[in-house]
């Protein structure tokens, strides 16, 4: 069964903003958008920790909304900026109530066309995951990943990393004082719908580690968005010489795309283990700041039928991982239009579960979500919104068959 609730404007126009938007800023872009309307500077810090309560922790999306701050300030401002976010494309709700949002950042210039990027946001019981993108597209062609395909690539800013965590919080209602969002699970008393973030989405977050960073600083600001490093992690495919500076900069949790056991078979899925094999990434994890018993790295590793799923694979994983804080996600392939891969069957993974799990690591096999909406990972793909009506067809009978698997 295949429900959907696809609030989609399909062939919206891009929006070319006329006014800047300070929502997603850090604190450093929030005092030269202030001191560039003449807020006197001794009182630029002020208005600043105004502003920064009013965007992150109410979810203002106008300044007249700024109750606390004097009207004229209030009307300085909106003649300059605005607090809107990027327009949403579309808008899918699983039947598992998993959340995808296609949205168009502005274009770079005048002429040019907006990227869009995609996220997505998973619901589980007293928690919900949003998953975020730190590039459009991505650079590295993993051989298993849609978004490798994809051949705009830009790296994003840190305001618009921010941004999808406040869409989410919008459309969910997510925001302190305000009433619970219909449909939604229901998350425990006093915790959020957003309690985690994961840098899953489109792109390399180690390429835009910079960018990526602020994005961190602004997202897991106490007085603000709230989300503690310890809940946002970041997923690499092993950009080695990045790794070591990520946990210093910004103490976030660390996930590894390792796929494999042996460099000849990583040299195919993830190219990028050419330059930084197996060895080197494990070395690097070794290494990672912080990484504990109680901090332990997240190994993915994507089930793929006939490729990397024998025992033999889950015996040489549990080898390779000795010594090191670790756990294992195996996460069941998601098949896009016209991969030549196809997911291992359910009871080879069970059996290489049981391996690892045997060896002593929790190896949960993450529950395909979203399948129904193309939401899952490595399923990222904006292009998907400009197929053809007959793909799209191929691809809702693709979605039904493999949503019918799952029941
Ligand atoms: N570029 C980063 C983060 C984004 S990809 C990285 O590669 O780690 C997030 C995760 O989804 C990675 O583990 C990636 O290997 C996995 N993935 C990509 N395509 C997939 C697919 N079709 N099915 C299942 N997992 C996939
Ligand atoms: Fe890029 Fe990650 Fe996809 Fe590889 S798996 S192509 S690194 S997004």
């Amino acid at each position: 069964m295949t429900a959907l609730l696809d609030t989609s404007a399909a062939s919206q126009p891009f929006i070319v903003a006329t006014k800047p938007s300070l929502a997603g800023l850090d604190r450093a872009g929030l005092s030269s958008a202030l001191s560039a309307v003449g807020v006197p500077e001794r009182q630029v810090r002020m208005r600043v920790e105004q502003l920064w309560h009013w965007i992150y922790v109410r979810g203002a999306t106008s300044f007249e909304s700024c109750a606390n701050m004097a009207k004229e300030l209030r009307a300085t401002l909106s003649a300059a900026y605005t607090l809107d976010r990027p327009q949403i494309v579309t808008q899918q709700v699983s039947v598992d109530g998993t959340r995808k949002w296609l949205v168009r950042l502005p274009p770079d210039g005048p002429g040019q066309r907006g990227h869009d990027i995609e996220m997505v946001y998973i619901p589980e019981a007293g928690r919900g995951t949003l998953c975020v993108s730190s590039q459009v597209g991505c650079t590295l062609n993993c051989s298993f990943c849609h978004t490798g395909t994809q051949k705009l690539v830009r790296n994003l800013t840190a305001a618009e990393i921010v941004m999808q965590l406040l869409i989410a919080r919008d459309d969910l209602n997510d925001y302190v004082g305000r009433v619970a969002a219909d449909g939604a699970i229901v998350p425990r008393e006093g915790s959020r719908y957003v309690s985690n973030v994961v840098f899953m989405g489109m792109g390399e977050p180690l390429y835009n580690l910079d960018e990526v960073s602020t994005a961190l600083d602004v997202m897991s600001d106490g007085d603000g968005l709230s989300i503690s490093r310890r809940r946002i992690t970041v997923s690499t495919s092993g950009v080695v010489p990045e790794m070591t500076k990520l946990g210093s900069r910004t103490s976030a949790m660390l996930a590894v795309s390792l796929h494999a056991t042996l460099d000849p078979l990583r040299d195919e899925l993830v190219p990028l283990n050419k330059k930084y094999p197996i060895s080197e990434l494990l070395a690097a994890c070794k290494a990672y700041p912080g990484a504990s018993n109680a901090r332990r790295i997240t190994f993915e590793y994507v089930m793929l039928k006939g490729v990397n799923d024998t025992t033999a694979d889950a015996r040489r994983l549990v080898k390779l991982l000795a010594g090191v804080p670790a756990k294992i996600n195996l996460i069941p392939f998601n098949p896009w239009p016209g991969t030549r891969y196809e997911c291992s069957d359910w009871d080879v993974i069970e059996r290489f579960s049981d391996i690892v799990f045997q060896a002593g690591y929790s190896s949960p096999v993450r529950t395909p979500r979203g399948r129904d909406i193309f939401a899952a990972c490595g399923q990222l793909k904006s292009e998907t919104e400009k197929l053809s009506v007959r793909q799209r067809e191929r691809l809702s009978a693709m979605a039904a068959m493999v949503a019918g698997q799952d029941e």
